[in-house]
């Protein structure tokens, strides 16, 4: 038996994993957003957060040691794991040896900016409910959500642990300075909730800022994927001018002020207005008017 093998409920100190880490020279890296959880029922409590049980398939972004995944794995779930670093996923692989319910993946998450790693999409479900539920690296936490968003097959539910400002850019409401592209991309077809702190005091090492669990739950209906497409346009320009007046912005992204002007007011919109008092209504009937807003900011 491998001195990290678990018992029944518990598992192995952390100055077992610390040893572990140790012996394979390991130095956690920022870039990476390597922060340990080590709170045992913090870990417990986002697996709660998550509802999710026996029979659920969990998609776990960055499993590190392995110790969140453990819960997981106790809670009942099939589980998936993608981790970047092979010095870590050879930890968690020796801590959940025995987990017949248990898969690892050793690649990054996401194969491009906006494209799973399909390693990781091959062994989710095509049609049947998957989660993802995990302690998000905070390069790719943003990415990562938007893109499984968009999938065929998008997560039933996400229940992530993120950067708090991160956390509060998903859950934003619209006419806040945290309402931006993510909030949007998300809440097309997610309800976003903020679902507890998480005290840097927890972590290992410490981060700089403190973090929350996010949990996002799917609307009944979706949006039909080009609609989609034309409001992520719209959005990414709008956003990149997000200070600029709404009649400005409108002009550029629809490349002459008169068929900006001709938006606006179909829209019914104040052209003082700003991209960030948006709601998600009316941007959606603005990316119907403006179908090309793409063209404008190709060309300009
Ligand atoms: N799950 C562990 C926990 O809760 O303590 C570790 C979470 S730590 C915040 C983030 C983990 O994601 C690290 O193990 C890191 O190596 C891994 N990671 C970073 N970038 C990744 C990527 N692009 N794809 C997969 N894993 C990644």
């Amino acid at each position: 038996m491998s001195a990290l093998t678990p018992g029944e409920h518990g598992r192995p100190a952390w100055s077992v994993l610390r040893a572990a880490l140790d012996e394979r020279g390991f130095r956690p890296s920022r870039r990476l957003g390597q922060n340990f959880l080590l709170d045992e029922n913090m870990l417990r409590a986002i697996v709660r957060d998550a509802e999710v049980g026996p029979g659920d398939t969990v998609l776990e972004v960055g499993p590190g040691c392995g110790t969140l995944s453990l819960h997981l794995l106790r809670a009942g779930v099939n589980l998936v794991a993608v981790e970047i670093d092979p010095r870590l996923a050879e930890i968690a692989a020796e801590l959940l040896a025995a987990e017949t319910r248990f898969r690892l993946v050793v690649a990054d998450a996401l194969a491009t900016k906006h494209a799973i790693e399909p390693r990781v999409l091959a062994a989710l479900p095509d049609k049947a409910p998957w989660h993802l539920v995990a302690n998000l690296p905070y390069s790719v936490a943003g990415p990562l959500l938007a893109t499984v968003a968009q999938l065929e097959n998008p997560p039933a539910s996400m229940t992530v642990l993120v950067q708090r400002e991160v956390a509060q850019r998903i859950a934003a409401r619209p006419g806040t300075d945290a309402w931006g592209p993510l909030s949007i991309r998300l809440q097309i077809d997610y309800d976003a909730t903020l679902v507890r702190s998480v005290p840097a005091a927890l972590f290992w090492p410490k981060p700089d800022v403190e973090s929350s669990v996010v949990r996002l739950v799917p609307h009944p209906t979706r949006m039909e994927p080009r609609a989609r497409a034309e409001l992520s346009r719209l959005v990414d320009g709008l956003f990149q001018r997000r200070r600029q007046s709404l009649a400005r912005v409108l002009a550029t992204i629809a490349g002459s002020r008169e068929t900006g002007v001709r938006w606006l007011e179909a829209a019914g919109l104040d052209p003082k207005a700003r991209a960030e008092d948006l709601d998600l209504v009316t941007l959606r009937r603005l990316a119907t008017l403006a179908p090309d807003a793409g063209k404008g900011l190709e060309s300009g």
